[in-house]
């Protein structure tokens, strides 16, 4: 008999193979990221069509057969319809989910990752909030989750808990005065007092408070671009979805 498996995923992928069949990776909580064959996915009256679609969340049903899991049956949790129907929001909510795989493994216990990253999708298909904003917080959250967090607390050189004109040290993942960093100003990330404090809530409070605050305008921008680089320098890799997403948005 074989062994049948019944969890909760979000696809972070979706590659289309011979005929109708997709092969998905799926993030779960208990067992990470798991390779799914979903058979027949393509076909128009399949029944496992819409939970094999990327970032579907559903129930699924899996059997294991020589070290396959394959998509025997799925219930839908969330489609994220909003997101969907906006070619810029999915490329966005793609980066999330490559960003995603690229920190998981499979086997790995994923629980707060795969929290994490329906909490992001949930506030980008419902919540009125700036999508740079939820995009910065998702890549801090989910890099500090991953073993990366930086320490934003105090200046790394002198101590100082309110540093002057703070900066990110994206490589070191630390924060520091503009007059502690002297003329070692190469790839720090200028920040203010509230894109700092922004990265101190992002990093410290509950997850569903997660998002609870607001920025705009430069604070905002530096917010996000130090996230956005903290990450790339971090995970020393680029994401083809990121791109993509910047192509949009340039337009
Ligand atoms: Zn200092």
């Amino acid at each position: 008999m074989p062994d049948k498996l019944v969890t909760k995923g979000i696809v972070l992928r979706e590659t289309q193979t011979k005929e109708a069949d997709k092969i998905l990776t799926v993030l779960t909580a208990e067992q990470g990221r798991l390779s799914v064959v979903a058979r027949g996915a393509r076909r128009k009256n399949s029944r496992i069509a819409a939970a094999s679609e990327l970032l579907a969340y559903s129930e699924l049903v899996l059997y294991e057969r020589h070290g396959w899991f394959l998509l025997d049956e799925a219930s839908t949790l969330e489609l994220w319809e909003n997101v969907r129907r906006d070619v810029v929001l999915l490329s966005l909510a793609s980066y999330f989910a490559e960003m995603t795989e690229a920190v998981t493994g499979e086997g790995e216990d994923a629980t707060e990752t795969l929290a994490l990253l329906l909490n992001a999708l949930y506030a980008l298909d419902r919540l009125d909030k700036p999508e740079e904003l939820v995009k910065a917080a998702f890549e801090l959250r989910l890099l500090a989750l991953s073993g990366y967090e930086p320490l934003v607390s105090r200046c790394a050189v002198c101590g100082a808990t309110a540093p002057k004109a703070p900066m990110l040290d994206p490589q070191q993942g630390v924060v520091l005065c503009r007059e502690c960093a002297g003329a070692a100003m190469w790839g720090l990330l200028p920040l203010d007092a509230g894109s700092l404090a922004a990265m101190r809530h992002v990093l410290g409070s509950e997850r569903k408070r997660m998002l609870s605050f607001a920025l705009n305008g430069e604070t905002l921008s530096r917010f996000s671009r130090a996230c956005e680089t903290f990450a790339r320098v971090q995970l020393e890799r680029d994401f083809r979805t990121l791109d993509f997403y910047k192509s949009l948005r340039a337009e």
